[in-house]
């Protein structure tokens, strides 16, 4: 498997609650390395544009709101099979049915406050990475 960059996300519960070092420290355990990272506060009108492929789905209001109500810190991973190694560590997108180790299994709170994003494919990952940073920013 080639190197990959995938995008990923320490969402608002996370930040809160001071976790930004210790979700890091488990991406790079994870043998993903850190090339780009920012701490932003989305507007509504971005995270409605992030997740513009949920717009239908009945947590669409909640997770938007969610996303905008404390800082988050978003980064480009890059790594072997980077975009697999991401969801991997990450776990189960509920926390409850999270692998023993993952970072929601550790650290989320609920469905909707866990922690963590990472891009599901290649594509999403470029297109992800490009709506966050521009190419001066990322250093591999
Ligand atoms: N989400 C939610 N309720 C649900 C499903 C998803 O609030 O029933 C939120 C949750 O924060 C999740 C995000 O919407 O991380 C995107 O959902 P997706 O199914 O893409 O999960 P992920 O790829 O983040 O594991």
């Amino acid at each position: 498997m080639a190197v990959q960059r995938t995008f990923s996300i320490i969402k608002p519960d996370a930040t809160k609650r001071n976790l930004t070092g210790a979700i890091t420290a488990k991406l790079e355990e994870a043998g993903l390395r850190v090339v780009a990272s920012k701490r932003i506060r989305l507007t509504l009108e971005q995270a409605q544009t992030f997740y513009a492929v949920h717009k239908d789905r009945p947590f669409f209001g909640e997770l938007t709101e969610y996303m905008t109500s404390e800082p988050i810190v978003v980064q480009v991973l890059e790594g072997e099979d980077a975009i697999a190694k991401n969801r991997e560590v990450m776990g189960a997108t509920n926390p409850a049915e999270a692998a023993e180790g993952t970072i929601r299994k550790e650290f989320a709170l609920s469905i909707g406050e866990n922690s963590v994003h990472g891009s599901d494919g290649p594509d999403t990952a470029k297109e992800e990475i490009a709506y966050f940073f521009s190419g001066l920013e990322i250093v591999g």
